[in-house]
């Protein structure tokens, strides 16, 4: 889970040294932009023959799309991984009551 933070530490502190600052609509269009970019590789991998290559660029747009989620976790001051746990913790509530 340590991993977690330290992604997002690394986002913090790489925007703070090399990015422009950018405001909070924009940086959630950024967000959504990488969204769009990760369904349009899942849509060319259906159907594919290079398959392997589009596995590449998806996880590349994965990536890109984490990364935009940290700088807007990073600006609310949300811990990710404190997030996540809730978020674990819900489901395996929602899962012992056999929903
Ligand atoms: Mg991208």
């Amino acid at each position: 889970m340590t991993k977690l933070k330290e992604a997002q530490d690394w986002v913090r502190e790489d925007w703070e040294e090399n990015s422009k600052p950018v405001d909070e609509k924009t940086e959630i269009l950024f967000l959504i932009e990488e969204f769009g970019e990760v369904a349009e590789m899942i849509r060319k991998i259906d159907g594919n023959k290079n398959r392997k290559k589009v596995k590449i660029d998806l996880e590349k747009e994965i990536g890109d799309l984490l990364v935009c989620l940290a700088s807007i976790a990073n600006r609310h001051h949300v811990d990710l991984e404190k997030a996540f746990l809730k978020t674990k913790r819900k489901i395996q509530k929602r899962h012992q009551k056999g929903y």
